[in-house]
């Protein structure tokens, strides 16, 4: 299919391993006689069936959805989702559809199946952390995240090799983007790991950078936020004393009920954008207090590690400290490595903190 350019559902250009296996796998593409399907559905079913006909079998009713209320603590408080979970039916509750022959030879089938018999995921994959995962590490070419990759080695035939990679190349082929280098996961890793270690040795350091972090984003804010706040505030009084004198001059004959809605719906608009810049006040206030939550576990839990420690360190923890950090890693092509400590999405905060390396 990617020979032949074939996209995904999702116009994908590369198919992943794992709907392949999944294909093969499928009794929807696998053509059985007559006499197998008889054996599987009910009398009338086969009845309306062709004797000389091959068909591939849909198993319906494979899988139990249970809903579970759970309650989770977010900005706005608590909030309550439907969270499902699946189970499998066992197998005599399945019901078989015939549905027609796909057209693939049952020897084409029974081959693919017999090729990934023994194939089984690797456990170090499934167990393997990311720890630049989730968009800590950047194509520094298109800006796309770093997706990992792992492959099977070559030559001998139980080792994994993982690796990083620019994640729109991966998906939408070589000329989505020129950054072909597949990048060792553990170098990339020490990499970061080594620099991130070094500020964390140094906790005074750290703590004038962090602070100055905070400060900046801070300035970024003409004034505390009380004092921010107020003229929207003021201007949200306004418009509901004004909205209730409008009222009562319709109602008084002053003004025509058309008027009043013009002047009632300029009145939201000004509302509405007062609303927004409170919220806008509120986020970065609460940005700015996770800002200051995290410096503060920083320099508590890790800069005050002793090396050792430091080193030791289990790689979700590194992760966790890379999120504290709001760690943002970009390989260029070539391999130089740019690490930077990011604040927000504004551009205005990526100033600080760069260093490079070249491998
Ligand atoms: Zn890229």
């Amino acid at each position: 299919m990617e020979a032949e350019g074939v996209p995904t559902p999702g116009g994908a250009r590369y198919w992943t391993q794992v709907f392949v296996r999944s294909a093969i796998l499928d009794e929807v593409y696998c053509p059985y006689a007559y006499e197998e399907i008889e054996t599987l559905v009910t009398v009338e079913v086969s009845a309306q069936l062709d004797p000389d006909q091959r068909y591939g079998i849909f198993w319906h009713n494979t899988k139990r959805n249970t809903y579970k209320q759970v309650s989770e603590t977010s900005f706005n408080g608590k909030t309550y989702r439907k969270k499902r979970r699946v189970t499998p039916k066992p197998r005599e509750e399945w019901i078989a559809v015939p549905v027609p022959d796909s057209g693939i030879p049952r020897e084409w089938v029974d081959a693919a199946r017999e090729v990934i018999k023994d194939n089984h995921r690797s456990p170090s994959t499934s167990r393997r952390f990311w720890e630049l995962s989730g968009g800590l590490l950047r194509c520094g070419h298109c800006d796309a995240n770093m997706r990992n990759y792992t492959t099977l080695g070559s030559r001998a035939p139980d080792v994994w090799y993982f690796y990083y990679r620019c994640a729109r190349r991966a998906e939408k082929g070589d000329e989505a983007c020129l950054h072909k280098k597949m990048y060792p996961a553990a170098g990339v890793e020490h990499r970061v790991w080594e620099f991130v270690s070094g500020l964390l040795t140094d906790p005074g350091q750290l703590r004038a950078d962090l602070d100055a972090m905070i400060e900046e984003e801070r300035q970024g804010m003409h004034d505390e936020p009380e004092q921010e706040a107020k003229p929207w505030l003021s201007k949200l009084a306004q418009v509901e004393s004004k909205r209730s004198r409008f009222q009562d001059m319709a109602a008084e004959g002053y003004i025509t009920f058309d008027e009043l809605g013009a002047k009632l719906s300029e009145l939201e608009e000004t509302r509405t954008f007062a609303v927004e810049r409170l919220e806008a006040i509120r986020n970065r206030q609460e940005r700015i207090e996770e800002m200051e939550k995290d410096r503060d576990a920083l320099l508590e839990s890790y800069a005050s590690m002793v090396p050792e420690a430091l080193e030791e360190l289990a790689p979700d923890e590194r992760h966790q400290v890379y999120r504290m950090l709001r760690l943002r890693a970009d390989v260029r092509i070539g391999g130089a490595l740019e690490v930077s400590g990011m604040f927000g999405e504004e551009e205005a905060f990526c100033r600080s903190k760069v260093r490079s390396w070249t491998p």
